[in-house]
């Protein structure tokens, strides 16, 4: 739940991602991972992140699991 200033009250969240790609000075494309957050009643935009990812990071860390004797 994120607080919606259009309905002035906590209202579920619609997420959308998308990925562009950036390519900067050096040449070096870098992936953008853009999630938009939208009030599931208004669908008014309510907030925005930019998430830089390299390579195939998207979803996150693999996790390691370490074994303790
Ligand atoms: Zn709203």
């Amino acid at each position: 739940m994120e607080f919606c200033p259009k309905c002035l009250s906590p209202q579920n969240m619609r997420l959308s991602t998308s990925v562009r790609e950036q390519t900067n000075a050096e040449g070096v494309i870098k992936k953008i991972l853009t999630k938009n957050y939208q009030c599931e009643v208004c669908h008014s935009f309510v907030r925005g992140e930019d998430i830089e990812v390299s390579g195939d990071d998207i979803g996150g860390a693999t996790a390691t699991n370490v074994t303790a004797n």
